[in-house]
């Protein structure tokens, strides 16, 4: 399966657009996922959120512990108010890292490719991880957390 061209650009409005809900996980849906699992490998990413492949879906993929982690639909239902910073690339934006303050432990609740209903309570990187990724969901990128933090 091909690796996908990802969308690069601090303004580009894909990258700025809220995410849709996935109603359905259709067969294209599906093959939307391979493909974004291919594109992670081959720019060896931690994590992809749909947005970064010029599509509107509400959906990402994640690297927790050793595993490309599909999440349909992802939701942050808790944070906890310990934060910790540590320094954030992205796909999307080449060349720069930034410090980022996230919370050091999330719960998030998702769907998996099969449909699923999942909730998981994460830490320390899957945690930060899954902040950056539904971040994308809501056209969130890692430079606004530079203007809203101050190191
Ligand atoms: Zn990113």
């Amino acid at each position: 399966m091909p690796a996908l061209p990802i969308v690069i650009g601090e303004d580009t409005p894909i990258l700025r657009a809220k995410t849709v809900p996935v109603k359905k996980i259709t067969k294209e849906i599906k093959q939307l996922i391979a493909d974004m699992k291919d594109t992670v490998a081959a720019a060896k990413g931690a994590g992809l959120a749909a947005p970064q492949v010029g599509r509107s879906e509400r959906l990402c993929i994640a690297l927790l512990g050793k595993t490309m982690t599909p999440m349909v639909n992802p939701i942050i239902t808790w944070k906890s108010e310990s934060t910790a910073i540590a320094e954030e690339g992205c796909l999307s934006l080449p060349e720069l890292w930034l410090n980022v303050s996230r919370s050091t432990e999330i719960i998030v609740a998702y769907e998996t490719e099969a449909g699923k209903k999942r909730e998981l309570k994460l830490h320390g990187f899957d945690a930060r991880v899954v902040q950056h990724e539904t971040d994308h969901l809501d056209g969130i990128l890692i430079t606004d957390h530079r203007r809203q933090t101050v190191l």
